[in-house]
């Protein structure tokens, strides 16, 4: 067997994981170490050095020089700034030295990376802090370092804190519950997430002709081809030669990195395909999908393709999205989100159940925000992702069973024999029959939740920051309930508090068409949110009662909070500003120049025409000049409004009204321009546009 075929051996190669640990480290630093990443105690600074002196062995076995402490700012990409291991010894000679300092703290300069003013009154110095609990690896020649970045004063300046941070108040209030109500034996609880990536992949010859690509991630520009997705012949569809070794090297190059790769197809939009991993702890799995995004614009680049993660690369076809795929697993093995065998099970479940409902209920409006952006802003709501509406999906069998609590009736169990369940108030109930519901943007699917509003492009941190904050939250509730409560009462009393819970919180449970009209009408009646676009939903970050939740839990500082407001705020504009400015280049140097090219011809040809008293086609070439000139003085005019809204947006102080300016008239702006130009984009003979067209871009792969 060659050893391409030897995935076993090639998975996990260039990965610091537990096996390389137990062969390269000392017994007693081996044990020291798992302690750490398991329990999440201190780790001693000897222990640190031992691991470092293993841990650059083995990377310069496996051909680095270099080592760098990779983290992720809130600029949603990966950042990294590499040192070699060589270190002089006189008489011009080196070894390859790495210590545990500087495997443990990092100090980047942080004035650079985008802090909302964090920093403004501190020092511009920036710690980075080693993640025992997510695997170093090796990338290109160097020895990459998960970490957490943070302030001189301790302030998390990125993604990764936070989500510790939330998943260390999950794990604390799940396993106090657990305790309680009778699991005696957990000691600790961690969220699990397997992120679900969609993507386009383009060609890159097409890609570099197309400016709007580059410096938005999106078409600004661009008529629809005569075919879209409307035959549904790409979902699923047979995968393309050129397509399928790109996804043969990506699939590897992601084994290597110990990212278990698992599932891959082609999605609905023509070029548009999905990946989706083996599910892990959230830190693990959100470091992997950063990882995997990075991986897959890499490999592309191999094929002369380019893999486009923007959310709507293409209007009129759908664009991509991240399903967050997440439940909560016990040290001792159990997955608190399956319904189990006996009612035993079934009361956990249960009180795991409403914690969630009543935390989305209570907590959407930051769960949208999460998923807020400007280039998901063209997804949420249209058809083909969930509405900006965040409800929950059940399925029929668990609905029954929510029904049967609320109402003190018997749930009798449609799927399997009838059950004596006579004597007890809670119902039993075996794993749902996972009925699908494609609309809905939080769905129960028979042993996890899919949260399904997430942009392809977000890094899945901040969804899982809110969703582990608000069910720890939650949780913590339902202890102050449940603690005084004896052994013997626990049953009645975790029946009348989930039935409490979720007779107060149901409201946010639908399993209808989330596409349609009447749900936005139904759901307003139901007083729940609906906060359709990023400036809508950022304000909810500031918003008291959030405020009061990420503090309480020590997930934020009210200052973490405002500065990270402020980010996404000013985020979201300058997203729109270059698009803004992108537009206007692109309408100014190559649309209208093409326009113009293509009516002098036609006003050449009808004047020579004219000249040799010829009058067939003149009456036809002057209806085109006609139209082409309406679109072309029209264009430019329409330009010169963007523009200048574009010069008053810019000079607008206040973040959130500059934020809703962007929203509500740059983007009209811009959408009146394309919808022009776009029309008469068919009577332009081909190749006379200096950019490829959706046709050329997306059927040619
Ligand atoms: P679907 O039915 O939505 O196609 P799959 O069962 O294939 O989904 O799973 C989709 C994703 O959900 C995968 O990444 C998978 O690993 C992940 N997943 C499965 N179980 C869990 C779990 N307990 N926690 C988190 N993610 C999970
Ligand atoms: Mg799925």
């Amino acid at each position: 067997m060659d050893k391409e075929q030897r995935i076993p051996e090639l998975y996990g190669s260039l990965v610091f994981n537990d096996k390389v640990m137990r062969d390269k480290l000392p017994k007693d630093i081996y044990k020291a170490l798992r302690k750490t990443i398991e329990n999440n105690t201190h780790l001693e600074l000897d222990v640190a050095n031992s691991v470092a002196v293993a841990m650059k062995e083995w990377a310069v076995e496996n051909g680095a020089t270099h080592y760098t402490h990779w983290f992720q700012p809130m600029t949603g990409f990966t950042a990294e700034k590499h040192d070699s291991f060589i270190t002089p010894v006189g008489n011009g000679e080196i070894i390859m030295d790495f210590s545990g300092k500087e495997l443990v703290k990092g100090e980047p300069d942080a004035s650079s990376f985008p802090s909302g003013g964090l920093r403004a009154t501190f020092e511009a110095r920036g710690y980075t802090a080693w993640d025992p609990t997510s695997p170093a690896f090796i990338k290109d020649g160097t020895l990459y370092i998960p970490t957490a970045f943070c302030s001189y004063t301790g302030e998390a300046l990125d993604k990764k804190t936070p989500l510790l941070r939330s998943m260390e108040a999950l794990s604390k209030a799940a396993t106090r519950v657990l305790n309680k109500i009778g699991a005696k034996e957990v000691t600790g609880v961690s969220t699990t997430v397997g992120p679900e990536q969609e993507y386009f992949l383009i060609d890159k010859e097409d890609y570099k002709r197309r400016r709007d690509l580059i410096f938005t991630g999106r078409t600004l520009l661009g008529a629809m081809a005569p075919k879209g997705q409307e035959m549904e012949d790409h979902y699923f569809g047979a995968i393309k030669p050129r397509v399928a070794a790109y996804m043969h090297d990506l699939d590897k190059e992601l084994w290597k990195l110990g990212i278990p790769a698992k599932t891959k197809h082609n999605e609905v939009a023509p070029c548009q395909h999905e990946l989706a991993p083996v599910f892990d702890t959230t830190n693990v799995a959100v470091d992997h999908n950063q990882l995997t995004m990075e991986i897959m614009k890499k490999v592309a680049e191999k094929h002369d393709l380019v893999c486009l993660l923007h959310e709507k690369p293409f209007a009129g076809i759908n664009g991509s999205g991240k399903h967050n795929n997440w439940s909560m697993i016990t040290n001792t093995g159990v997955n608190l989100l399956d319904p189990g065998k006996t009612p035993a099970d079934n009361i956990q479940f249960l009180v795991f159940l409403a914690a969630i409902v009543e935390a989305v209920d209570e907590y959407a409006d930051l769960l949208r925000l999460s998923v807020a952006s400007a280039g998901n802003d063209h997804r949420l709501g249209a058809n083909e992702a969930p509405p900006a509406i965040i409800s929950i999906f059940l399925g029929s069998e668990l609905d029954a069973v929510v029904e049967s609590i609320e109402n003190d009736t018997f749930f009798e169990n449609i799927n399997t024999t009838k059950m004596n369940i006579g004597t007890t108030v809670i119902p039993h109930f075996t794993k749902d029959n996972t009925d699908r519901n494609r609309t809905s943007p939080f769905a129960f699917t028979g042993n996890k939740f899919e949260f399904r509003s997430l942009g392809s492009s977000i890094s899945v941190s901040g969804p899982n920051v809110v969703l582990n904050t608000a069910v720890a939250e939650v949780l913590d509730r339902f202890y102050e309930k449940l603690k005084d409560v004896s052994e013997d009462e626990m049953e009645p009393a975790v029946h009348s508090l989930v039935k409490e819970s979720l007779a107060a919180h149901d409201r946010v449970i639908f399993n209808g068409n989330g596409y349609t009209e009447e749900w936005v009408k139904e759901a307003e009646r139901r007083g729940l949110y609906n906060l359709r676009s990023t400036p809508d939903a950022l304000p909810a970050f500031i918003a008291d009662k959030n405020k009061e939740l990420f503090v309480k839990h020590k997930i934020f500082t009210e200052s973490e909070l405002e500065s990270r407001y402020e980010i996404l705020l000013e985020n979201y504009s300058k997203t729109l500003h270059i698009e803004s400015l992108t537009l206007k280049d692109m309408v100014l140097s190559q649309f209208m120049p093409a326009v113009r090219e293509y009516i002098d011809k036609l006003t050449a040809s009808v004047s020579a025409r004219s000249a040799l008293n010829i009058n067939f086609g003149n009456k036809t070439d002057l209806k085109l000049i006609r139209i082409l000139s309406d679109a072309y003085d029209k264009v430019f005019e329409l330009t010169g409004k963007l523009a200048e809204d574009t010069d008053k947006a810019e000079g607008m102080d206040d973040s959130l009204m500059q934020a809703k300016y962007y929203h509500d008239d740059i983007l009209e702006d811009m959408n009146s321009i394309r919808e022009v130009a776009d029309s008469v984009e068919g009577y332009l003979p081909d190749g006379i546009l200096p950019y490829p067209t959706y046709e050329e871009m997306l059927f040619y792969v």
